[in-house]
């Protein structure tokens, strides 16, 4: 096999786990039948391997399974949730509270939502990537309908305060929304006890397949209405219409099954393989950690770099590793990361940054690599810069 560079963009996609496909492979072909098909054995068995999938991600959440709509991804279950909620509740109330740095699966919803007339409120974070509870506070309205904050941020891996989020909501009628896209599996999520009303998932950040995610809809206490986005077949309660993709779903079901049987010792490793880089990196000179050192997922390192150009940067490093910049998280445009300016980062040092996605096949050998090319490769481009 030809020599690849080092992946360490595991918060844009995951490989597929072999355990994973293998548990799939076999609702391709042999039992390929229909789910909704009530008639036949071939209908029977995998609506039973969907049930079982539904279940293994309602207990990763403390959820029931009636509660769990299967979506392309976790984009369609943010714009499900809401759009869904928006016009639900548009005779209620049309204000909806987010944070700047969320995935622009959820800010262009809302958006979108804005030319429809409802009114966005985006709040700002603090240098760490944390929002201030405080400010939270005094964005409700009477007429606030929704809240939506990312659980695990995809850039800088922060994690949000989601019980504390949970229970303001609760407290005045508002519904919680939460995109735990980059967190499920990986992190202890329980909608009772964090008081979530809606959490969109995706299996391709967690070594499953891609095309596949789901939405939690709180069936109880409160009962959540959701206006459908796609009709057709009255599929997963009317919520979303679409023959079940049933190998993506039980690969979703195995991949999650498998994360949680590891969370612990898997974060621990992570956590590792995440101090090793940053211990050599830090010696560096003008090296900035973006987001909070300890409230974040175990696999995330994301840094600024003083004095060096965030392209020439990218390009003296691809050949040894597959990282993300700070300008790389809608790859169509060239624009700075608006969740590194979000920290109140200058857009200069935004572009001069580097997102390490460490996942489960990553070795402590790696790491060592990836660290000395990286130090290796700011330090020429930095005596370039003082030479010309
Ligand atoms: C990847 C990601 C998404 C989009 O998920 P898809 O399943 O690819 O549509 C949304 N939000 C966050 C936080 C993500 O990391």
């Amino acid at each position: 096999m030809s020599h690849r560079p080092i992946y360490l963009d595991n918060h844009a996609t995951t490989p597929v786990d072999e355990r994973v496909l293998a548990a799939m492979l076999p609702y391709f072909t042999e039992h390929f039948g229909n789910p909704s098909s009530i008639n036949h054995i071939y209908g029977w068995e995998t609506e039973a391997a969907v049930k079982k999938s539904r279940e293994i991600l309602a207990q990763a959440i403390n959820a029931t399974p009636e509660e769990i709509v299967f979506t392309s991804g976790a984009t369609e279950a943010n714009n499900l949730a809401i759009k869904g909620v928006a016009e639900a509740y548009f005779q209620k109330g049309q204000h909806i509270i987010t944070v700047a740095t969320e995935h622009n699966a959820v800010l262009d919803p809302c958006k979108y939502l804005q030319t429809l007339g409802f009114e966005i409120t985006i709040l700002p974070v603090q240098t760490d990537g944390l929002i201030d509870l405080t400010q939270l506070e005094k964005a409700f309205r009477p007429d606030t309908i929704l809240v939506s904050v990312i659980a695990a941020n995809n850039e800088i891996g922060v994690l949000q305060p989601l019980a504390e989020i949970g229970a303001m909501c609760r407290e005045r009628g508002v519904i919680f929304h939460s995109d735990a896209a980059q967190a499920i599996g990986k992190i202890p999520l329980d909608v009772q006890a964090m008081q979530i009303d809606l959490m969109s998932f995706t299996a391709h950040k967690v070594y499953g397949p891609k095309g596949i995610g789901a939405l939690y809809v709180r069936r109880r206490n409160p009962r959540v209405q959701l206006a459908a986005q796609q009709h057709g077949g009255g599929h997963e309660r009317g919520m979303r219409s679409g023959t079940l993709y049933t190998p993506q779903i039980i690969g979703f079901g195995k991949a999650v099954e498998i994360a949680l049987q590891a969370q612990a010792t898997e974060n621990q490793y992570l956590t590792q393989l995440r101090q090793r880089l940053w211990e050599q990196l830090s010696q560096l000179e003008g090296i900035h950690l973006n987001g909070h050192p300890t409230q974040r997922l175990a696999g995330n390192l994301n840094i600024s770099i003083e004095g060096v150009d965030g392209a020439a940067l990218l390009l003296g490093l691809q050949s040894v590793m597959a990282v993300s910049s700070g300008s790389a998280c809608s790859s169509a445009t060239t624009a700075p990361s608006h969740v590194l300016t979000a920290l109140g980062h200058t857009e200069q040092l935004a572009y001069a940054s580097l997102r390490f996605g460490i996942g489960r096949f990553n070795t402590a050998e790696e790491i060592d690599q990836v660290a000395q090319h990286t130090i290796s490769t700011v330090q020429s481009l930095r005596k370039q810069k003082i030479l010309l």
